[in-house]
């Protein structure tokens, strides 16, 4: 055991057990660090390179029960540890602090979204055009308010067909689908997808039976319905998934841990299903994501002594999705602009008419990069990452 004061505030306790070193912190929590996993990250160039990630490591060349032979906290505060071969790591205890793994640590930088309230419907985060694509600040706004409220309003777009690509771009690259790259949403009877259709749509997750549902989707309004008709509509699908918790646990729990089968096929085209629960939390339960979109349900196959239950909660999440009061409802004008997070955020419209022209295009990008995106920019930009690790998304 060893105590030492260092720089400014970090009094840390050291202790040596039989499989693993325990750091305690000056606000008196303690982490445990396996000594395999020290000796499997450490930092060191020959071991590997910190700047890009890469290692060179291998834990195939490593002992199981590898046990550093001297442990010691320097003057300024760096764990130093001494291996049998004579190999030394040393770890800042900064970079142990922000790695620590033990369970309050994970619960504590896990993602917790905060839900919707009544001044998100009514004010949601909304931003011009223009200023996104020339002003750094405020493109990392746009993506922090997509991370913190799962989606984000422009205005000012141009109102020409072609306006989104350059936005979706500086996201990430433009992840094909079916539909294409871009997908052009006009009122078409002759498509078998229904958003090509007049009917209105109930709000809904995108493509849940992809094994990864897209990410991050971009609309763009190019033409307004004169008429009003089809009027998008947004709901928080983790508010609603969280009112299904709150009123209805075992219904909650049996969506999270059971699967929903979904399949679309278009006969000689694709034949896509997916297994997967409608409601993903993280080890903590905190929601990662949803599908929720029974247009596309395929049949149950699930515990029999679940099934009932697993309905009731179905039924309760697809009516509170159909609640109106829980939505923004948007009136859409051309050069409106919505950026939203697939995997939380349900979206819908009311019922097209032939009579008026509405033209609106898709595109849609990978969560993964539109994180790294994130993670990038704010190191550009000299500001704090915050969250991390970021919304997972839908399992
Ligand atoms: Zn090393």
């Amino acid at each position: 055991m060893q105590e030492i004061s260092s720089s400014s505030d970090s009094l840390v306790k050291l202790d040596q057990g039989a499989s693993s070193l325990d750091l305690t912190w000056q606000d008196k929590t303690c982490s445990t660090f396996h000594h395999i996993w020290l000796r499997d990250n450490c930092r060191c160039k020959t071991c590997g390179d910190p700047a890009t990630g890469r290692r060179s490591l291998r834990l195939t060349d490593l002992a199981l029960d590898i046990k550093p032979v001297a442990a010691s906290l320097s003057e300024q505060g760096d764990l130093c540890l001494t291996w049998p071969d004579g190999h030394t790591s040393t770890f800042s205890i900064a970079w142990l602090r922000r790695h620590a793994y033990d369970t309050l640590s994970r619960k504590s930088s896990a993602f917790t979204p905060v839900l919707w309230t009544e001044g998100t419907r009514s004010a949601p985060p909304r931003l011009v055009f223009d200023k996104v694509m020339t002003d750094a600040e405020t493109f990392l706004t746009m993506l922090h308010h997509v991370r913190d409220h799962g989606l984000c309003f422009l205005h000012g777009a141009p109102s020409q067909a072609g306006s989104l690509e350059p936005l979706a771009e500086k996201i990430g690259p433009v992840q094909e689908s079916n539909f294409g790259r871009v997908q052009n949403l006009v009122v078409d009877e002759t498509k078998q997808s229904v958003a090509n259709r007049t009917v209105a749509l109930k709000p809904h997750t995108d493509e849940p039976y992809r094994a990864s549902p897209p990410g991050i989707l971009l609309f763009h309004c190019v033409e307004t319905d004169v008429t009003g008709a089809g009027s998008p509509l947004f709901m928080d699908g983790f508010a609603l998934a969280e009112q299904l918790r709150a009123e209805d646990p075992e219904a909650f729990e049996v969506l999270t841990r059971h699967n929903c089968t979904f399949r679309r096929h278009f006969a000689g085209d694709v034949d896509l299903i997916a297994e997967a629960p409608a409601i993903s939390v993280d080890e903590f339960g905190n929601l990662s994501g949803i599908r929720i979109n029974d247009r596309v349900a395929a049949p149950l196959a699930i515990a029999p002594e679940d099934v009932e239950v697993h309905y009731r909660g179905m039924q309760r999440l697809l009516t509170l999705a159909e609640d109106e009061s829980l939505a923004i409802k948007l009136t859409l004008r051309p050069g409106d602009v919505a950026v939203f997070d697939n995997h939380r955020i349900l979206h819908g419209r009311t019922e097209l008419s032939m009579k008026g022209r509405r033209f609106l295009q898709w595109l849609q990008v990978e969560r993964g990069d539109f994180h790294s995106t994130m993670r990038i920019m704010a190191d550009r930009l000299e500001t704090q990452r915050g969250i991390a690790p970021l919304l997972r998304g839908a399992y």
